[in-house]
């Protein structure tokens, strides 16, 4: 498993401040293993890692992130970059229509992106939307776009089997430019291996229709054999774009570094369902998350580190020191620090699947809904009542109760937490304070 891989990685290095020749070798290997393992092609692997090792070596290991940590993240933001870093969108500014070409083999999902693309530029982007099928081959494939772009609610130009795929191209063209269509989404057949025969139909089609962009459609569980296939189709077209499908099946995301690699081309959507709304512009930091395999957990340790206040931690760690009692003021604030992160949903949704079914999605939404109460009800008290608690009467608590539209349990369960708290200050020396809100922080 990857994410034992790599926090296997992050424990080993704890305590070291940087990144060195030595303390790098056992961290590499993991990452060589773990990248192999999500069916990235060897070249590219070893290709990586040494970008990696350069990248990293000498690293200051900022805050509490240990080198490991450090290294996950040049990881990360490598693998994002050799994807195409920031995602690449559908480039539709020419004279209308926009002429979209889909290439790819069969069964990879042509048709149901086409249908899928249709949707989105339809009620993304407001187009008008035409597609049009060019699979002569197979009489129920022209069908089937019909009904697709039916579900997708664009247009259909009809074809039919006895037709030449150039003659229904060009007459979709000519329809599509009478009509004022923005786009024309051109449906082709793919073959079960790359054929010569289907490389020069494709070529000609592309030749007729001079498509703005000529997206390949390859299907992500194929893993090695995607990047055979995707090499022949760059070989014989220029690719403007790649349309990794079925990412919501175990395949495990290596095939969209090795496609991007050896075509050059960016990927630009990723098919993550079999429904028409399953299709979405392809974020390549997702993706290298996904190959890592760790959710975000290294955005959750930088956002941990950004936004917890650390001036009013080390103000309230002086305040226990000095002897001052922790009111419910102070208590309001550690509430609000955790609020300043996100809340614990977003920190749960920032760990990997495996962790955050542990964690129990019943449980956080009480856990949630608990911390907003609380706050709603210190808001319903004086400032007298805040700084001295002790006040907090039975009348004060009806009053507090109503304030805060709960019920006076609650009024009473809170000021026991926060006594626990109170007691457990006492207890602590101010340093030791200071550590603990810390790891209120780093909390995952
Ligand atoms: P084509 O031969 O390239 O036109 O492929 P199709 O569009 O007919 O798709 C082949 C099969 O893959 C169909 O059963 C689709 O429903 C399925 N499919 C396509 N894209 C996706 C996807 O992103 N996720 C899943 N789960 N299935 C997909
Ligand atoms: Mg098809």
């Amino acid at each position: 498993n990857l994410t034992q891989r790599l926090s296997r990685v992050v424990k080993t290095l704890k305590g070291e401040a940087r990144i060195t020749e030595s303390n790098i070798q056992d961290m590499l290997r993991e990452v060589r293993l773990a990248l192999l393992e999500a069916d990235v092609a060897l070249p590219v692997v070893r290709e990586f890692t040494a970008r990696v090792k350069e990248k990293a070596l000498g690293q200051d290991v900022v805050g509490s992130l240990t080198p490991g940590q450090a290294l996950v993240g040049v990881v990360q933001r490598e693998l994002a970059d050799l994807m195409g870093g920031d995602a690449v969108p559908i480039n539709l500014a020419t004279q209308p229509p926009a002429i979209v070409l889909m290439a790819g083999l069969q069964g990879a999902g042509k048709t149901t992106t086409t249908a899928k693309l249709a949707r989105l530029l339809t009620e993304r982007q407001k187009k008008k939307v035409l597609t049009v099928s060019c699979d002569v081959y197979r009489p129920a494939a022209i069908a089937q776009l019909q009904t697709v772009t039916a579900q997708a609610g664009a247009e259909f130009f009809p074809s039919s089997p006895d037709d030449k795929p150039l003659d229904i191209a060009r007459r979709a063209v000519e329809f599509a430019r009478s009509h004022h269509f923005d786009v024309l989404l051109v449906d082709t057949a793919g073959r079960l291996s790359v054929d010569e025969a289907m490389m020069r139909e494709i070529k000609e089609l592309h030749g007729a229709l001079k498509p703005i962009e000529t997206l390949f459609v390859v299907d992500a569980m194929q893993g090695q054999d995607a990047v055979n296939t995707a090499r022949a189709f760059h070989d014989t077209l220029p690719l403007t774009g790649i349309v990794l499908t079925k990412l919501d099946g175990d395949a495990r995301g290596g095939a969209a570094l090795s496609v991007r690699q050896v075509t050059g081309a960016p990927i630009k959507f990723a098919g993550v369902s079999e429904k028409i709304d399953g299709l979405e512009p392809f974020d390549p930091r997702r993706m290298a998350d996904r190959i890592l395999g760790m959710g975000d957990i290294l955005a959750l340790v930088e956002q941990a580190q950004r936004q917890v206040d650390v001036d009013a931690a080390q103000q309230l760690a002086a305040k226990v020191k000095s002897g001052a009692q922790f009111d419910l003021n102070d208590f309001l604030m550690q509430l609000q620090q955790m609020n300043k992160m996100g809340g614990l949903q977003s920190m749960l949704d920032k760990l990997p699947a495996d962790m955050q079914a542990k964690a129990g999605q019943a449980d956080m939404n009480r856990a949630e809904r608990d911390m907003r109460r609380m706050q709603g009800i210190i808001h319903s008290m004086t400032p007298q009542e805040r700084h001295k608690p002790d006040v907090i009467k039975a009348t004060r608590k009806r009053r507090i109760a109503a304030g805060a539209g709960v019920q006076v349990q609650e009024v009473n369960r809170l000021l026991k937490q926060y006594e626990q708290m109170r007691d457990m200050m006492k207890k602590m020396k101010g340093g030791k304070m200071f550590k603990m809100m810390q790891r209120m922080g780093g909390m995952m």
